[in-house]
């Protein structure tokens, strides 16, 4: 039986770097509807094009696109956990995600809170770095590649996002405490809130128990 997680936290609270590191030693899923969303951009689908403007301007892509394209990955997933990353946003994407996991008899078992002020998330994301080719997250000084620009995995080109910059950035945190903060009075007792501030190595060893 599959075992449900979310991470849930600002954008830039580390946690698509905490899901590359726990990759290489558990067997996780990891679903990022930022990253699916990408891909659909990149293809210039219609679903691509019509979340690509709303994107660019730090807004959220509306819950039906993104109801649709949850159901399909996780139909599509075989693995003995999955962790949403960026997912569920809204009151609205919370209950429907309940009621997706009620059809196949299950529920969201825990929801880690990446816990960080503002200051330190706008400081990060101004940096961050990732892969053309395999999405694989650096930072130009907290995470650097070993040859700059190139990607350690796949040697591909590495790249800034374009909702990165620093006006979005703040856009996209305003509409996180807006939106999504409030999820964590829906999950109540299943949150477990982690210092998102410490360095990623610190925070990958306590996410391994909460796995186990
Ligand atoms: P992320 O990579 O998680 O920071 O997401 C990048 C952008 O994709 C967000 O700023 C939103 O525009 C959009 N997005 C990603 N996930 C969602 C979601 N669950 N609901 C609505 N919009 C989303």
């Amino acid at each position: 039986m599959t075992r449900f997680f979310i991470f849930l936290g600002p954008p830039g609270s580390g946690k698509g770097t905490q899901s590359d590191l726990l990759s290489k030693s558990q067997d996780i899923a990891f679903l990022s509807t930022g990253d699916m969303l990408r891909a659909q951009v990149a293809s210039g689908s219609k679903v691509g094009q019509k979340a690509k403007t709303v994107m660019e301007a730090g807004q959220l892509v509306s819950d039906d696109i993104i109801l649709e394209i949850i159901k399909a990955a996780v139909a599509q997933t075989v693995a003995p956990i999955i962790c949403f990353d960026g997912f569920p946003r809204t009151h609205g994407q919370a209950t429907q995600l309940d009621a997706l996991l009620n059809d196949l008899g299950r529920s969201v078992e825990k929801t880690v809170y990446f816990d960080v002020s503002k200051e330190t998330v706008v400081s990060r994301i101004l940096g961050r770095q990732v892969c053309t080719n395999c999405k694989r997250p650096f930072h130009k000084t907290l995470r650097p590649s070993q040859k700059p620009d190139i990607c350690d995995s796949c040697q591909s080109p590495l790249m800034s996002r374009d909702d990165d910059t620093q006006e979005v950035v703040e856009k996209r945190f305003d509409v996180y405490m807006a939106e999504t903060q409030p999820l964590l009075s829906f999950y109540g007792d299943r949150v477990i809130t982690v210092d998102a501030s410490r360095p990623a190595q610190a925070i990958v060893d306590d996410l391994q128990q909460v796995f186990s």
